[in-house]
């Protein structure tokens, strides 16, 4: 049964005048930050956050920070109409969905000259050529380096920079990360603690289709023979749990397994790599707990995926 349509905000302003508003009234307010293209994995966080929050604000913003100028963000989906039906066929629905227009655009005297510094990680990024003159970003200074962040120099300081507007924003008491993005939930957790945020930052299992693909807003671009070949990263992460419950501790052995089998099933591999739960440091033999993230190409789409095995 649909629920009732949540408020619309564009404003940042309003946004935070809405979060005061609901503090004032002893509400705890929960922040689910999304680019939109919804589907149930972001569906599932905002359950989640009704079981911690009074009230529920979902963004949807696609940041245009976190995108290297060769990446896709002029194909990023987007149905925004859609995404308000499916925010309204959650049980308790949101009350707020925050879509901003550009995060980026302070409208002041100081937006004139746009600084075209590379950030010192290489990359120009497409709000530094903008001319609105942002220039202050934030890192994470480990945690971004490795896994996806080997790919995709600029990312994690866009995620951590558009995380950080959204929380000073919305002043969320909760914010809801899904695991499937690993790398993004444990940087934004120690960016939290870094930066003193009073915020309870939450993770949330990844969401997966019946065939095991785990949910994405990027699978719409997926061929149907492509969208096969992808199971291989589930199947192959699958595997490798398994064979280390059997007892097969050597990090190297369990990469070359999940290699083959994306390779073979003809996906390119972006890297296959058994990290620290935390650190997300490599680990070459299992004793704790750690993860096992891959990110692949097939065809064009870049497909993350991971799987926590806690022996
Ligand atoms: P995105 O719109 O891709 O930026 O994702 C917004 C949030 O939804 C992030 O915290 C993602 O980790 C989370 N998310 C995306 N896909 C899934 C999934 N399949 N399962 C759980 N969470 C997800």
């Amino acid at each position: 049964m649909a629920t009732k349509e949540p408020l619309i905000i564009r404003d940042k302003t309003q946004m935070t005048k809405w979060s005061r508003t609901m503090r004032s009234q002893s509400k705890l307010i929960a922040l689910v930050p999304t680019m939109g293209y919804l589907h149930q994995g972001h569906l599932s966080l905002i359950t989640e956050a009704h079981k911690h929050a009074n009230v529920v604000a979902v963004s949807i913003y696609v940041n245009p920070g976190q995108f290297s100028p060769n990446e896709d963000l002029s194909t990023y989906p987007s149905d925004f109409q859609g995404d308000i039906q499916k925010l309204m066929s959650v049980p308790g629905g949101v009350d707020v969905v925050f879509n901003p227009k550009n995060l980026y655009d302070y409208g002041d005297s100081d937006s004139g000259e746009g600084g075209d510094g590379d950030g010192g990680v290489g990359v120009v990024s497409c709000i530094e050529k903008s001319g609105l003159g942002h220039e202050s970003w934030v890192r994470v200074e480990k945690l971004e380096k490795g896994l996806c962040g080997k790919s995709r120099p600029i990312f994690f300081r866009g995620v951590a920079t558009i995380v950080t507007k959204l929380f000073n924003i919305v002043e969320p008491d909760f914010a809801f990360f899904g695991k499937k993005d690993y790398q993004q939930w444990r940087l934004i957790q120690r960016m939290v603690r870094d930066l003193d945020f009073s915020i309870k930052v939450i993770g949330c299992e990844i969401t997966r289709e019946n065939d095991g693909l785990a949910m994405s807003s990027r699978n719409v671009h997926l061929s149907p023979e492509e969208r096969e070949k992808a199971l291989s990263i589930n199947k192959s992460l699958s595997k490798a749990k398994s064979a280390v419950e059997d007892g097969q501790v050597q990090c190297e052995k369990l990469r070359n397994l999940v290699i083959q089998c994306i390779t073979e099933a003809g996906g390119t591999i972006d890297y296959a790599e058994i990290v620290d739960q935390h650190s997300l440091e490599k680990v070459e033999l299992i004793k704790g707990p750690v993860v096992f993230c891959v990110a692949a190409l097939f065809g064009k789409v870049r497909l993350i995926d991971n799987m926590e095995i806690n022996l």
